[in-house]
Formats: C-alpha cells, sequence, structure tokens
C-alpha cells in the first residue's frame, strides 16, 4: 500500500475518470477547470450550478460567493436605527443557490417564504468579479468588476430582527431559499462602472424606494477594497451593494419593480 498514489487507489475504487457524458454536465462549461481536469472524481449525485446570464454573450458567470454590505445609505442606516456616521460597513453572505434569475421582459414568481410575517424588498445594485484576491486598494478595485445587475436582498424582517436583538445571526432573515433574485449582468465594457443614476423599487407600480447610487456611503470600489481585508475574493464572486431607504413589506400577490439607470428592470411577483 505504501507505494499506492492516490490516484491509484481511485482507480481501483472505479472513479477515476475523465470528463465525459456532456449533457449530463451541461452547465459545466463556464465553471473554472480543476487543476487536473483528466482526473474528476465521480459523485453520488449531481447538485447544480449556480450561473448568471450574461447580457451579448452566450456565457455564463458562474456564481462563487454572494456577499451582501449592510446599512450603506445613511437614511436606511437611520430607518434600521443605527448611526451612519460612526459604523463601518460590514457585511453578511447569502448562499449561492438563494439565487433566482429574472430575466428581463418577464414577471417572474417569488415564492413568500416560510416562518416570516414581515417579507422586505430592499432594491441593489449588484457588482459581479472576474478576478479578485486580498487587500486591495479602493484605486484597485474596480479592475476586478466584469459586470453589473438589478438585484433584490430579500429579507424575513421580522426574523432578522428578532435574531438581532438576541445577538445571534442574521442567516434566518437573510440566508434563506430564492433570497437573492437577480436579473442578467451587464458587462464594464458595455456600461461602464455605476458611480451615479437613479436605483428605485416600485411595488405594483408605486415607487416605494427611490435614491441615486452616489447616496451609498461606501461605493463599489470601497466594498471591494474592505470586503477583501476580511476574505480572499475571487472570480465568481457577487457583491450586493445595499439598499437606500425606505425599505418595506409584500405580500402574496405584489408585484416588485427593480430599476437601476442604464439597466433593465427586473419584475418579481410574490406567489
Ligand atoms: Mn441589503
Amino acid at each position: 500500500m505504501s507505494n499506492t498514489t492516490r490516484r491509484d487507489v481511485l482507480r481501483s475504487l472505479g472513479t477515476v475518470g475523465v470528463m465525459s457524458g456532456g449533457a449530463a454536465l451541461a452547465g459545466c462549461a463556464a465553471v473554472p477547470s480543476p487543476a487536473s481536469p483528466a482526473l474528476v472524481a465521480s459523485t453520488p449525485f449531481r447538485i447544480a450550478a449556480t450561473t448568471i446570464p450574461i447580457v451579448g454573450s452566450t456565457q455564463m458567470f458562474p456564481v462563487r460567493r454572494i456577499y451582501c454590505i449592510g446599512r450603506n445609505y445613511a437614511a436606511h442606516a437611520r430607518e434600521m436605527g443605527s448611526d451612519p456616521t460612526r459604523e463601518p460597513p460590514f457585511f453578511f453572505q447569502k448562499p449561492t443557490d438563494a439565487i433566482q434569475l429574472v430575466p428581463p421582459g418577464q414577471t417572474v414568481d417569488h415564492p413568500y417564504p416560510p416562518l416570516t410575517k414581515n417579507y422586505h424588498y430592499e432594491i441593489e445594485l449588484v457588482a459581479a468579479l472576474h478576478s479578485g484576491g486580498r487587500n486591495i486598494a479602493p484605486a484597485d478595485a474596480l479592475k476586478h468588476v466584469f459586470g453589473y445587475a438589478v438585484g433584490l436582498d430579500m429579507t424575513r424582517r421580522d426574523l432578522q430582527r428578532a435574531m438581532g436583538d438576541e445577538k445571534k445571526p442574521w442567516e434566518i432573515g437573510k440566508s434563506f431559499d430564492h433570497s437573492a433574485p437577480i436579473g442578467p449582468i451587464h458587462r464594464v465594457d458595455d456600461t461602464g462602472h455605476f458611480t451615479r443614476g437613479k436605483i428605485e423599487l416600485l411595488v405594483n407600480g408605486k415607487v416605494k424606494q427611490s435614491a441615486d447610487l452616489q447616496q451609498m456611503i461606501w461605493n463599489v470600489a470601497e466594498q471591494i477594497s474592505k470586503l477583501s481585508e476580511a476574505f480572499e475574493l475571487m472570480a465568481g464572486d457577487i457583491i450586493y451593494s445595499g439598499t437606500p431607504e425606505n425599505v418595506g413589506p409584500v405580500v402574496r400577490g405584489d408585484v416588485m419593480t427593480g430599476k437601476i439607470e442604464k439597466l433593465p428592470d427586473i419584475n418579481v411577483k410574490v406567489v
């Protein structure tokens, strides 16, 4: 056994194989290749890769992690009960498979989640990275951005608040199934960076949130820089950049429209 390599063991177990069966692996094409592409152990079942369409491309953007910044507009920080002048940026994550794709021109059904009686919208600009690193300087940060999308950071506000009151983690309020509706990603080459521009959320055609991206406390470059102090950022990471004031509830039957200047609207119906 001492001269047996890991590869021999895997072969004896019948688990060494070259990726084959393209149909079964559909969707894997955009995922970075493993270090040894010829050595891919089989798995007892498959899980779907999370990808987001890229506008103007047949390729899909593979999602690695979803980061979200909290209280990044002063008026929203105040409505959440904190002082925006004293708080450094803070972040939380949603699971990658919380993504719900919202193609432009369609109204997508969004399931009202369990456990909550106060389900809130938060309209947000999302930045998608094609590269990353640690301790990225703000001046270098935007070169890591692949593109941008319109997103919703859906929140079980009652559960978030209850956990906060008890000094427990936010996951149950923020990181549940389908909690990250998002439109397609627009490449920076097509849109430029988003440092200003109107951001709005409508419910049943009525404006609920309305602000300008330049009102962010920490802009996208600063968010990337701060995040990279805490985590090594990598290609495939996406960042929900915070919501303006006037978050509020939706109920079954409501249609939310998310708008960011220069991007197509997203429409989501709560069912
Ligand atoms: Mn948010």
